[in-house]
């Protein structure tokens, strides 16, 4: 245990944010650094618990307390060793993931839960600064070949354990840069993309052959790529965006989010988009619906171009500002939370529902929405217009930020032929493989949407199940 009285002594301390001001001005991280002795001392606090639930939390079972520690005692890069030994990409995690184990945390019961995202974020950037992550090329090779197609931290995490395992990995993305939601979905202001071309360098000299551009069941076939590997992995997301079913939704000027989000990242990674096809919300008024990560990250987005008003709508009510009583401890708290986003400008509304959209020659200009109140039915909760709530907002644009329907089915699995869940999710056995022999899924295309900390877990899972499948026996790891 680092500090037995940390605890007591040190309050939870996070990292600033830098000043508003400057930082709508630009698109680099938000984030501050945090000092290496503020870190020690929030490492200080984990009380090294019997039962440590930060664990569950996680789901790749990061080994909490043991970093804790060894943080606090100055013990770097055993420090790296353990956090790495269950998760590839701690960069990515450290500053993407809502941190399921800080709500899982034992001190969060009576006090504010340890800082585990960020001294998980201080370790892995701390090795990388000191030269500890290094490629780990297999010494030996079996001559087996895996096709990961889907370059997201699913694929990303399959592909750098299985060629670990000495197998030959090819990584096929449809896209112009390897890398999935993590690349043009979310924004450089959450992680610049330095930090995934670092990671590719590695995986490269691991000897994973990324090969983007390549849209499998439409440049190539599903089904002559699995006659040309020994296995398959399918980790192509859940990319099928949920529409506003709404009249009016034609108009010009309604966007989906993932439209929109990627034009800007390809900018600011140097891409010519042309204006005529560029999405821009300079001088607009904007209306977000969706309240979500997503939501706030076309927020952040639409202020950065210049936004001259912006809204954002959600249909479900404003959540509590602690934990309410159905949510205890250990459970993800549902609570209101201020993104980075949400602190530089635009207004939020809860419980209201679009009706209709309106406009004037073919483009947008009104938005006509009603609030609604859920209400106890038969012991469910149903949702209900108040009468005379109607009301309508000029608009210019729309993003759509409502949440994803699964994985496209078009393509790729049709022509495998997999089998799908109930929900439309690629269905993948305990050892990840479908119902197709030799192919195997991870992330959100089995999951559907969810978060990177998943997505890493499942690529780890898949990559051990095809491991198994080629060799009959495999030592990479379950978690
Ligand atoms: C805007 C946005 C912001 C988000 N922010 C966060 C966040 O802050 N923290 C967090 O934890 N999660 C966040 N998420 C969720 C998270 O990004 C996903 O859960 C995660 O990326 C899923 O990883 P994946 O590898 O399964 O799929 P993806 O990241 O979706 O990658 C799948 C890749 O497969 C490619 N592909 C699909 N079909 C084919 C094909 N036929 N041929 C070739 N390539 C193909 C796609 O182009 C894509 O690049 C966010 C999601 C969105 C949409
Ligand atoms: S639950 Fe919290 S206090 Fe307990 S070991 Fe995990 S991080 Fe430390």
């Amino acid at each position: 245990m680092a500090k037995p009285t940390g605890f007591l002594e040190f309050e939870r301390e996070t990292p600033t944010r830098r000043a508003v001001e400057s930082r709508v001005h630009d698109w680099l991280e938000v984030y501050e650094d945090f000092p290496v002795s503020h870190l020690k001392q929030q490492a200080a606090r984990c009380m090294d618990c019997g039962i440590p639930f930060c664990h569950q939390g996680c789901p790749l079972g990061n080994i909490i307390p043991d970093w804790n520690d060894l943080v606090y005692r100055d013990k770097w890069q055993d420090a790296i060793e353990r956090l790495h030994a269950t998760n590839n990409f701690p960069e990515f995690t450290g500053r993407l993931c809502p941190a399921p184990c800080e709500g899982a945390c034992v001190l969060g019961i009576n006090s504010d839960p340890v800082t585990i995202k960020q001294v998980e974020l201080t370790i892995i950037e701390h090795a990388f600064a000191a030269g500890w992550v290094k490629p780990q090329p297999a010494r030996v090779k079996t001559g087996k070949t895996v096709a990961v197609i889907g370059s997201g931290p699913a694929g990303l995490a399959a592909a750098q354990q299985l060629a670990r395992a000495g197998h030959g990995v090819t990584v096929f993305e449809r896209d112009s840069r390897i890398g999935g939601l993590m690349r043009y979905g979310i924004p450089d202001f959450k992680m610049e993309k330095r930090f995934l071309d670092r990671r590719m360098e590695q995986m490269t000299a691991e000897g994973v052959v990324f090969r983007p551009g390549v849209n499998v069941g439409r440049d190539i076939d599903a089904r002559e790529l699995l006659a040309q590997f020994d296995a398959v992995c399918l980790s192509g997301g859940a990319t099928h965006a949920r529409n506003l079913e709404v009249p009016g939704r034609e108009l010009e000027g309604v966007y989906y989010a993932m439209e929109y989000l990627p034009m800007q990242n390809k900018r600011n990674a140097g891409d010519e988009i042309p204006a005529s096809r560029f999405i821009s919300a300079e001088g607009k008024r904007v209306i977000i619906l969706g309240g979500g990560d997503t939501g706030a990250d076309c927020l952040g987005t639409a202020l950065r171009q210049g936004a001259r008003e912006i809204l954002q709508y959600e249909i479900l009510p404003k959540p509590p500002a602690s934990r309410s009583s159905d949510n205890p401890w250990p459970t993800y708290p549902n609570i209101y939370r201020v993104s980075s986003a949400h602190e530089e400008g635009g207004a939020r509304d809860y419980s209201v529902m679009t009706k209709s959209l309106s406009g004037e020659n073919g483009k947008l200009t009104t938005l006509h929405a009603v609030r609604v109140e859920f209400v106890s039915e038969d012991g469910r909760q149903v949702m209900r217009e108040v009468p005379g709530s109607e009301f309508a907002e000029p608009v210019d644009l729309i993003f759509l930020a409502m949440g994803f329907l699964g994985p496209e089915k078009p393509g790729m699995l049709e022509q495998l032929g997999v089998e799908l869940t109930e929900r439309g999710n690629v269905r993948g056995d305990e050892n990840k493989m479908t119902s197709v022999p030799g192919v195997f899924t991870a992330g959100d295309m089995t999951r559907g949407q969810s978060l990177i900390v998943w997505a890493i877990a499942e690529g780890r899972a898949a990559a051990r199940g095809i491991d198994q499948y080629l060799m009959g026996e495999t030592l990479l790891p379950i978690n």
